[in-house]
C-alpha cells in the first residue's frame, strides 16, 4: 500500500503515524498518509520561510515554472482523474473536469505573475506637495498557508497555490485528509516544473490538530482557507492580525420566475447543479424559489431529472452521481430528510440511502426553519417553494446566515435588475442558476459564506501588500 509522505523542504517526510485513506465508493482502504506533529509543521514553516528569503525568482520564471506545473499536469490527467475517482468518489467524467479547471487556473496564475501592478498616486493634488508624487507597489506577504477541503481537492488547491507563488510567496498547503492522493501528486508538478524546494510544503494530518499547530506559528502571514463555516471562523479567531481568506459553505438558492421560455430545461438545469458531485459543492441548488403559475410543472420536470439522474460504476463516462465523502455524511442527510419529512415535507421522489450513496432527492412543502433549508445540506438534495411576488422570492433568498451566489431565471430586465440589486449574496447569475462558476470570475461570499474573492486576478491582491513610495523631487 502507498503511504503518502509529506514535502517539507523538497524532501519526502515520514510523519508521527499514519491514517488511511479510504476509495469513496467501496470503502476499502487505498493508502496511508503520514501524520504531521509538531516538528513537522515547524520544520516546514521552517523551510518555507528560508525559501521566502533566500530563492529569487523573477515574476517571469515564476510565471515559467506555474506554467510549466499545468502542464505537466494536463499530462497526467488521466492520472489525476483516476485518483480523484477512488478518493473523492467523484464519476471519471465529473473528475477530468475537475483537472481541465485547475489547469485554466493555473495558467490564470502565471499569467497574474506579469501582471502584479500598482498605481500612482495623484500626491501632487494635496496642498503644499506640488513637486511630490507617489505611487504602489505589490509585495509578496511571504509564508502563507492553504488549507482546502475534499469535494474539488485540486482545483480548489491550484486557486490557492497558483496565485500565492505567483505572488512570490511560499506556501505551507494543508489539503483534506480525505483527499491527499492529489494533493501530493500537484506537489510533484511543481517540483518537476522547476519549483525550488522549501517554496512549496505539503503537510498532512487531522485537521483539528494540524490546524491548530498551523495557526499558532505566527511566521505563517496568511491563511487562505476553504472550507465549513464552524473551521473558518475557529481559523479567524485564532489568526489575529494575521490575514485570512475564507470561502466558507452556504444554502445557495435560485428564482425561477413566470416569465422563462421552458419550464422544463430550467428544472432540469436545476436538478443537475444540486445532484453534481452529489450535492458536494459550496454552490450547490439546495432551495429553488418558482412563480406559483409554472410550480406544477417545475415540480413534475424536477422529478423527471431527478430520477433519471445516473449512477453506476464510477469509471463508466456515462455515470453522473456517486458516493457522498462518507458512509457518516450520508447517514446525516438521511437524517435531515426525514426529520424534515416528519415536521411535513414532502419528499416527491429520492430519500434513501445505501451506505455512503444517497439518492438524488426532490422536496416540496418545506418550513423556513427545517434543517434542509436553512442549514448547508453538502447532499443530493433540494427544496422547491413556490412564491406571488418577486419581492417575497428576494427576501425568501436572503433569509439565510449564508451568502455565496443566487441564480435568477426571467427574461424580464426588471426582475433580473431588482434581483442584482437585492439579493445579499457575492455574486448574483442571471439566465443560469447559482452553481455557474468559472475559474477568472470573482468568487466569494458575504455573511456566513465568507471573506475575500478567489480567481487569481483577485485573490493575488489579498497574496499581496501594497507598499506606498513617495517621492520628493525637490530634495
Ligand atoms: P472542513 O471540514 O471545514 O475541512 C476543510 C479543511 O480544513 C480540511 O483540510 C480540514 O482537514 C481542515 N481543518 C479541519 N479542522 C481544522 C482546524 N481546526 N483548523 C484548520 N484546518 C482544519 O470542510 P470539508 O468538509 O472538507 O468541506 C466542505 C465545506 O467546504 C462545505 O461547507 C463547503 O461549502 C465548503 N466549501 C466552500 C467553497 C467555497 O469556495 N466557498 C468551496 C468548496 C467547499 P481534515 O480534512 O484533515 O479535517
Amino acid at each position: 500500500m502507498d503511504t503518502i509522505r509529506m514535502l517539507i523542504d523538497g524532501v519526502r517526510a515520514a510523519g508521527d503515524g499514519t491514517l488511511p485513506v479510504r476509495h469513496k465508493a467501496t470503502g476499502e482502504v487505498i493508502a496511508e498518509i503520514a501524520v504531521a506533529g509538531a516538528s513537522h509543521v515547524q520544520a516546514a514553516v521552517d523551510a518555507a520561510e528560508r525559501a521566502f528569503r533566500t530563492v529569487t525568482l523573477s515574476p517571469y520564471e515564476r510565471y515559467e515554472i506555474i506554467l510549466r506545473a499545468a502542464n505537466l499536469m494536463r499530462e497526467r490527467r488521466e492520472e489525476f482523474a483516476a485518483a480523484l475517482v477512488a478518493e473523492a468518489g467523484k464519476p471519471i467524467r465529473d473528475a477530468r473536469g475537475e483537472i481541465d479547471r485547475a489547469y485554466q487556473t493555473l495558467i490564470l496564475s502565471a499569467e497574474e505573475a506579469k501582471r502584479l501592478r500598482g498605481e500612482t498616486v495623484p500626491l501632487a493634488g494635496a496642498p503644499g506637495c506640488e513637486n511630490r508624487m507617489a505611487f504602489t507597489i505589490r509585495r509578496p506577504l511571504g509564508v502563507v498557508c492553504a488549507i482546502t477541503p475534499f469535494n474539488f481537492p485540486v482545483n480548489l488547491a491550484a486557486h490557492k497555490i497558483g496565485p500565492a507563488l505567483a505572488a512570490g510567496n511560499t506556501v505551507v498547503y494543508k489539503p483534506a485528509s480525505a483527499t491527499p492522493i492529489t494533493a501530493s501528486m500537484l506537489c510533484d508538478v511543481f517540483r518537476e516544473a522547476g519549483l525550488p524546494a522549501g517554496c512549496l510544503n505539503l503537510i498532512l494530518g487531522e485537521g483539528g490538530r494540524v490546524g491548530d499547530l498551523l495557526a499558532a506559528d505566527e511566521r505563517i502571514r496568511m491563511f487562505s482557507f476553504t472550507g465549513s463555516v464552524p473551521v473558518g471562523k475557529a481559523l479567524r479567531n485564532a489568526v489575529g492580525f494575521r490575514r485570512i481568506s475564507l470561502e466558507l459553505g452556504s444554502n445557495s438558492a435560485n428564482i425561477v420566475h413566470e416569465d422563462v421560455a421552458d419550464v422544463r430545461w430550467v428544472a432540469e438545469r436545476c436538478a443537475r447543479y444540486a445532484f453534481v458531485n452529489a450535492g458536494q459543492v459550496c454552490i450547490s441548488c439546495q432551495r429553488v424559489y418558482v412563480s406559483r403559475s409554472i410550480y406544477e410543472t417545475f415540480c413534475e420536470a424536477a422529478v423527471d431529472a431527478a430520477r433519471g439522474f445516473r449512477g453506476g460504476d464510477l469509471m463508466d463516462v456515462h455515470t453522473q452521481i456517486g458516493p457522498m465523502i462518507s458512509e457518516r455524511e450520508a447517514e446525516r442527510i438521511d437524517a435531515w430528510v426525514r426529520e424534515a419529512a416528519a415536521q411535513g415535507a414532502r419528499i416527491l421522489t429520492g430519500g434513501a440511502r445505501t451506505g455512503a450513496f444517497y439518492e438524488p432527492t426532490v422536496l416540496t412543502d418545506v418550513a423556513p426553519d427545517m434543517k434542509v433549508v436553512c442549514e448547508e445540506t453538502f447532499a443530493p438534495v433540494f427544496s422547491i417553494v413556490p412564491y406571488d411576488a418577486i419581492e417575497d422570492a428576494v427576501r425568501a433568498v436572503n433569509d439565510t446566515r449564508y451568502g455565496l451566489q443566487a441564480g435568477v431565471f426571467t427574461r424580464s430586465l426588471a426582475v433580473a435588475n431588482y434581483c442584482a440589486e437585492h439579493l445579499e449574496v457575492g455574486g448574483v447569475i442571471i439566465g443560469d442558476g447559482a452553481t455557474f462558476r468559472m475559474d477568472n470570475m470573482p468568487y466569494g461570499g458575504v455573511k456566513d459564506s465568507g471573506i475575500g474573492r478567489e480567481g487569481p486576478a483577485y485573490a493575488i491582491r489579498a497574496f499581496t501588500e501594497e507598499k506606498l513610495i513617495v517621492l520628493n523631487v525637490e530634495a
